[in-house]
């Protein structure tokens, strides 16, 4: 044999047992994962089923693939899923004609169909169902209200919704709303008004999460102050690594050991990509240029979809670096998992964690990096169950839980 043919031998060698290994790792993801149980805080996928048709659900078979859809039941199997909140959403648009708690109604009324409509979900109200539905080898299901003008200013909407089985409500969304300021909008209160710390309030005394993804750092500070209960953040990233304002900044990182609360990291590449804001930034440039150029806004919408620039799109090592880094700043015990799929997934997620399917593939990066098997179970979802008793014990004895009332 020529050296040459001896080398190729020993490469060939090499890439089989590095495979091998990826193999190994993915097989000791996946039976973490089994015992988690994985609890994924954000999907989408009630708006997704109101989009498609009104929610009718009566002619779609949840229990084959549909590539097109954020989950279906068997990509939720096959990523190892043990309980998923679905997220009551519409959009804070909604406001300006006071639609926004009529919207809820109708994502409220698909989730508690779908949960329902499935033998393999059911509806948990506490961390001991959702534990008891993953022994029974059924998906445990909880719903997450995603925007805090949905209850528009009203106590008495929040108190239904717990009833309806809500367990977290997002203070913001998009959008400041008249009692909290939101991440991505203008400054107005400073964080919470006193009727947002009421908000806060009401909500340690029903045993429902304050999750503080989307509201401004003013807006994490001030409810961290004033929560008794651990807080979640149901779907954001580590401000450090990339820095949107979607994301945590350091300085509550820090604040989350004494609160118990938890960051459940997001999927999507916008978020996770450190190149993200160079690229918005070329991105901004481009469309300030073709407004210059063109006077309709038809052909500025083409020019910037032939822009030909793709998003750098992120890596699965990339979402790895960000809990890296909060398990750095805030702790092992203060990380869990959020993708937020809420569409196909081909264009708007990490490239490999695409669809529901993928999370042994975050956690097979996770053990190459050396975490240990009781850390990614805690990332998984022992950490979230922790915090959810927590949250469970402040509140009101007789609203805890819920499943075992009449
Ligand atoms: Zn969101």
């Amino acid at each position: 044999m020529t050296r040459g043919i001896v080398a190729l031998f020993v490469l060939a060698a090499r890439l089989a047992a590095a495979q091998e290994t990826d193999a190994a790792l993915l097989a000791r993801a996946r039976a973490i994962l089994e015992r988690a149980p994985l609890i994924d805080t954000h999907n989408d996928l009630p708006s997704m089923l109101i989009e498609r048709n009104d929610g009718d659900l009566a002619g779609l078979d949840l229990g084959i693939v549909h590539p097109e859809l954020c989950a279906d039941i068997p990509r939720l199997r096959e990523g190892g899923v043990g309980a998923q909140y679905w997220s009551v959403y519409t959009a804070s648009a909604n406001m300006k004609t006071n639609r926004s708690l009529h919207e809820a109604l109708r994502e409220f009324d698909v989730v508690l169909r779908l949960v329902r409509s499935r033998p393999e979900l059911e509806l948990a109200r506490s961390a001991d169902d959702i534990e008891r539905i993953h022994r029974s080898g059924r998906i445990a299901s909880l719903i997450g209200v995603e925007g805090g003008h949905m209850i528009e200013g009203s106590l008495a909407a929040l108190r239904v919704f717990h009833e309806l089985g809500a367990r977290y409500l997002t203070l913001t969304h998009w959008d400041t709303v008249e009692w909290a300021d939101a991440a991505t909008d203008r400054n107005e209160h400073e964080g919470l008004t006193e009727f947002g710390e009421s908000v806060v309030r009401e909500m340690n005394r029903l045993g429902m999460f304050v999750d503080l993804s989307h509201v401004s750092a003013e807006t994490m500070r001030d409810a961290l102050r004033v929560s008794r209960a651990p807080v979640i953040f149901s779907h954001s990233n580590a401000r450090a690594i990339n820095p949107h304002p979607r994301n945590v900044p350091d300085d509550v990182l820090q604040l989350l050991p004494k609160n118990g609360g938890v960051v459940h990291v997001n999927f999507i590449k916008e978020f996770v990509s450190p190149a993200d804001p160079e690229w918005q930034k070329r991105r901004t440039a481009a469309l300030e240029d073709l407004h210059t150029r063109l006077d309709d806004q038809k052909t500025v919408d083409a020019g910037i979809a032939n822009w030909e620039n793709p998003h750098p799109g992120g890596t699965i090592a990339e979402v790895a670096d960000h809990i890296d880094h909060i398990r750095k700043v805030a702790g092992i015990d203060h990380i869990g998992i959020g993708a937020d799929f809420y569409d196909g997934g081909t264009t708007s997620m990490v490239p490999g964690l695409k669809d529901v399917s993928r999370y042994p593939y975050l956690f097979a990066e996770l053990l190459r990096r050396g975490y240990r098997n009781d850390e990614l179970l805690k990332i998984a979802g022992r950490n979230h169950l922790r915090a959810m008793r927590q949250m469970e014990k402040v509140a009101e004895p007789s609203l805890r839980g819920g499943s075992a009332r009449p």
